[in-house]
C-alpha cells in the first residue's frame, strides 16, 4: 500500500494542487480504514496507478487527484511510468461518513421518489453512499444529455471517480477564481443560463447549489460540477431551488462580473 500510504502523508503535509486550501484542514484529515482499503484496490487492480495529491478538502468530501493504470482505457498507452502527459488524469471525489453535515441534506432527499429506499439516516456509511450514488447517476445523465460536465467513470461506496477537468496535473479554475475578460464574463453568463437550462428541460434536473463555487472554467467553457444533491424537477422544492441558483448566478455577474444580466424572472422563464 505504498501509494496509498503516501496519499496519507500527502494529506499530512498538506501538499495540494489546490489554490487557496486551508492547510490546516487538511493536516487533519485521515483516511478511514475504508477508504483506503477501496483507494488500496483500485490501485493494485491497476485501475489507478498513483494517487498525486489533493484537489480539494471541504465540509462534505475530499477531492483526490490521480493516474490512470494500466487497466484504464484502451485508448490509452500502458506505460510503466505514467505522467500527467500520457495517462489519463482523474479526479476522484471521496465523501466523508461523518453524520453531522449529511443531516441538513434530508430537504433534498425527501420528496424524491428516486430514493424512496435505500435512504437510511441513522447509518451514516449507508446516507453517504445513497450520496454519492445521487451524484455518480445525476453526472450519468447530465453527461449523456450534453451538459457539460465532468465525465463519471465509476463509483465504489462513497468513492467516486471522475473525468480530471484541467491540464496536465493543473486543475481548471472554479468560475469564482478564473480571472475573465469583460467578454469570457458574458460568455459565461450565457453558458451558466444555458447550463441551467438544459439540466432543467434535457436532464429533468435542478441543480440546488448553482454559483461560481460549483462551476470550473475549462478550456475557455463552464462545466458544472457537485451535483449530488440536485433533484428531479418534480421534486415539489425543486423550483425554490431553481430560483435561489438563478439568484446566484444573476447576482456573481452582476457584481463580479459587473454584467448587465437579467432579471430573475427573465431568467426563471428562460430556464423552465
Ligand atoms: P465541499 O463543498 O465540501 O468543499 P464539494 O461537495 O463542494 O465539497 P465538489 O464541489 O464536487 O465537492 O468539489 C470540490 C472541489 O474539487 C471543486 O471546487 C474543484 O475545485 C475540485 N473538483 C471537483 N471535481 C473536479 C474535477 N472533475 N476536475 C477537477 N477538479 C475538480
Ligand atoms: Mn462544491
Amino acid at each position: 500500500g505504498n501509494n496509498v500510504d503516501k496519499m496519507e502523508r500527502i494529506e499530512t503535509t498538506g501538499n495540494t494542487k489546490y489554490q487557496g486550501r486551508d492547510d490546516r484542514a487538511t493536516s487533519e484529515q485521515v483516511l478511514d480504514p475504508r477508504t483506503r482499503l477501496i483507494l488500496f484496490k483500485l490501485l493494485s487492480t491497476g485501475f489507478l496507478s498513483k494517487i498525486d495529491g489533493c484537489l480539494s478538502t471541504g465540509k462534505e468530501a475530499n477531492v483526490y487527484y490521480a493516474l490512470g493504470g494500466t487497466t484504464t482505457t484502451t485508448a490509452q498507452t500502458t506505460t510503466k511510468d505514467p505522467n500527467p502527459a500520457t495517462a489519463t488524469e482523474y479526479a476522484i471525489k471521496v465523501y466523508k461518513t461523518s453524520i453531522l453535515v449529511f443531516k441538513d441534506r434530508d430537504k433534498y432527499v425527501s420528496g424524491e421518489h428516486r430514493w424512496r429506499n435505500g435512504y437510511c439516516k441513522s447509518n451514516p456509511r449507508k446516507m453517504v453512499k445513497v450520496w454519492a450514488e445521487k451524484e455518480l447517476r445525476n453526472y450519468k445523465r447530465l453527461w449523456e444529455r450534453g451538459v457539460k460536465c465532468p465525465r463519471p467513470v465509476m463509483l465504489k461506496n462513497h468513492v467516486l471517480v471522475m473525468e480530471f477537468l484541467g491540464t496536465s496535473g493543473w486543475p481548471s479554475p472554479r468560475l469564482r477564481d478564473a480571472s475573465l475578460n469583460s467578454k469570457r464574463m458574458r460568455e459565461a453568463y450565457v453558458q451558466c443560463c444555458l447550463i441551467l437550462r438544459h439540466m432543467f428541460q434535457r436532464a429533468n434536473l435542478v441543480h440546488g447549489d448553482f454559483s461560481e463555487y460549483n462551476a470550473l472554467w475549462h478550456n475557455d467553457q463552464v462545466y458544472v460540477i457537485d451535483v449530488s444533491q440536485s433533484v428531479e424537477s418534480d421534486h415539489p422544492s425543486a423550483l425554490d431551488f431553481l430560483r435561489k441558483d438563478i439568484c446566484n448566478v444573476n447576482e456573481y455577474f452582476r457584481k463580479a462580473g459587473r454584467l448587465e444580466v437579467m432579471s430573475t424572472r427573465q431568467l426563471f422563464e428562460f430556464v423552465t
